[in-house]
């Protein structure tokens, strides 16, 4: 099954992406984790891309879309894989579908997490992120088992740099102006599937389980 979570910031993409990537036993591909990853290790993408981030402005596609296709080479996507903030603009689910097409493939389902803008900010400043795992935890909604480490390979959990509120506030604009169209554009592609987002998080999987066990 080849997935693309769509959604806000906050929407609950990599919660949700989590458990999904159990249980369908298909890749977890997130390009914020990826990104992230280059920043901790100083690599040039990674200097590059952080200051776009820090900013809550979008990486270039030019460093985006490359990354992605290198990505989706491996073959541990060969059986299909769950994409989680990426495409974020029309220019690159372009290019995602021309890679696939290339390669006699396409999408199967875009996903998108509806959570109304007024949610998201408690959600996002309250979240914290294993730096190792990428996983995600509300210090309210979904805490930590052991407060403050990771339930799935117990780092110290983090608060993301640009997870408070004016970056957030930056962040939505870009969300509204740039990836919000994909809703559409995946309307007319006739891949489009809705969730409500402001269930708790196991309601939600659970619709989400619904949806992608009537596809395939
Ligand atoms: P995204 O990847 O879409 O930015 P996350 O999965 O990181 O979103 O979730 C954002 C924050 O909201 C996290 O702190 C997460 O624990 C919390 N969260 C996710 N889903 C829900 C939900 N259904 N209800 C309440 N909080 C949630
Ligand atoms: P969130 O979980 O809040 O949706 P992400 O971890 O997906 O955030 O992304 C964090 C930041 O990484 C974005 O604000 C953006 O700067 C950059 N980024 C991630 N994915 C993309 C992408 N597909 N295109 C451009 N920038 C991206
Ligand atoms: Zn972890």
């Amino acid at each position: 099954m080849k997935i693309i979570l769509l959604g806000p910031p906050g929407a609950g993409k990599g919660t949700q992406a989590k458990s999904i990537s159990s249980k369908y036993d298909i890749p977890h591909i997130s390009t914020g984790d990826i990104f992230r990853k280059n920043i901790t290790e100083k690599t040039p993408l990674g200097v590059e891309a952080k200051r776009y981030m820090d900013n809550g402005q979008l990486v270039p596609d030019s460093l985006t879309i490359d990354l992605v296709k290198d990505r989706l080479s491996h073959e541990d996507c060969k059986g299909g894989f769950l994409l989680d903030g990426f495409p974020r603009t029309v220019n690159q689910a372009e290019a995602l579908k021309n890679f696939l097409r290339n390669n006699g493939e396409n999408i199967d389902c875009a996903l998108l997490i509806d959570v109304p803008r007024d949610f998201i900010l408690d959600r996002m400043t309250g979240r914290r992120v294993c730096p190792a795992c990428g996983a995600s935890y509300h210090i309210k909604f979904n805490p930590p088992t052991n407060e403050g480490k990771c339930d799935l390979c117990g780092q110290d959990v983090i608060q993301r740099k640009d997870d408070n509120e004016a970056t957030v506030n930056e962040r939505l604009e870009v969300y509204e102006n740039q990836t919000q169209p994909l809703i559409e554009y995946y309307e007319k592609e006739n891949l489009l599937k809705v969730v409500q987002g402001t269930k708790a998080i196991n309601e939600v999987f659970e619709s989400i389980c619904s949806i992608l066990g009537s596809i395939k």
